[in-house]
């Protein structure tokens, strides 16, 4: 199949708007085609270029941020997330603001965008992680295990305080089946988490418009899928697994994993393709 084996970079450049969830502040990102073999470069304020790979994260505690020399892009996830599994190898990323804007808190937006405006295949060979033994990560509960396969597949495990409660999703991650089935999972959180959030400063662009909120007796608005939660976890994951920063041609199994063991795991997992490459602390 063409499309799995070479790379491939954007049709089009693409132009997003609007806040960051955390901060509130305005942002917007640039996206045009880049050339073969350049990855995803985020260009930030003051032309700091960052990688968008593991050893680049600076933080994971509410979403995963990227630095380099003191300038930050935070929340890149869902991007990372569409761009990776909508088959965008190469693409240069103009950020202005702190974050990458939340849109309505998932990936659907860029998901779509992308899918309209269509990749092009760059003939040169698509570089993968194939990994010939199982490899596993571990912190408290959660756990990360990530398994020879031929195909990418997901297969994960949620399990949240209620109304939430536990929730699967098993996927071999394909274009279609992310922008049909995961891209428009939104963020989530509980009512009481999201006041607490703000008193420490974040969350201040956080909406019932962009933004799952549990109360005690159950999500305040509709949501899109009933495991609509597990689906995000999924969109998250992908977007912390690109920052490998080739395909991982792997079975991956997350039992209720989130960003800094996604971190620890894609640092790790980019050592077997990269190991000289020293790594920014994460905070
Ligand atoms: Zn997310």
């Amino acid at each position: 199949m063409k499309s799995l084996q070479y790379q491939a970079t954007l049709r089009d450049a693409l132009h997003f708007e609007g806040v960051g969830v955390h901060t509130g502040a305005p942002s917007s990102v640039d996206i045009v085609p880049a050339s073969p073999g350049s990855g995803i470069t985020f260009v930030l304020s003051e032309g700091t270029r960052v990688q968008a790979s593991a050893e680049f994260v600076t933080e994971t505690a509410r979403a995963t941020v990227l630095g380099r020399d003191g300038a930050t892009v935070s929340t890149v996830e869902h991007l990372m997330a569409a761009l990776f599994a909508m088959g965008v190898d190469n693409a240069t990323v103009t950020v202005s603001g702190p974050e990458i804007p939340v849109m309505d808190g998932s990936a659907k937006a860029f998901a779509e965008k992308i899918a309209q405006s269509g990749v092009l295949s760059q003939n040169e060979i698509r570089n993968r992680l194939v990994i010939t033994s199982p490899h596993f990560f571990r912190e408290d509960d959660r756990v990360l295990v990530v398994l020879p396969a031929s195909r990418l597949r997901v297969r994960f495990l949620a399990d949240f305080a209620p109304p939430i409660g536990t929730q699967f999703f098993d996927a071999e991650i394909t274009p279609e089946i992310f922008l049909n089935e995961i891209a428009g999972a939104r963020t989530f959180g509980y009512l009481h988490e999201v006041e607490a959030l703000r008193k420490r400063g974040l969350a201040q662009g956080g909406t019932l418009e962009n933004a799952v909120v549990f109360g005690p007796d159950g999500p305040l608005k509709p949501l899109r899928w009933p495991d609509e939660v597990v689906r995000h976890k999924v969109l998250d994951l992908l977007g912390d697994l690109s920052l490998i920063g080739v395909y991982p041609q792997c079975e991956v199994i997350a039992i209720k994993s989130g960003h800094r063991l996604h971190c620890i795991a894609t640092r790790e997992l980019r050592k077997l393709i990269a190991p000289a490459l020293p790594s920014v602390k994460v905070r």
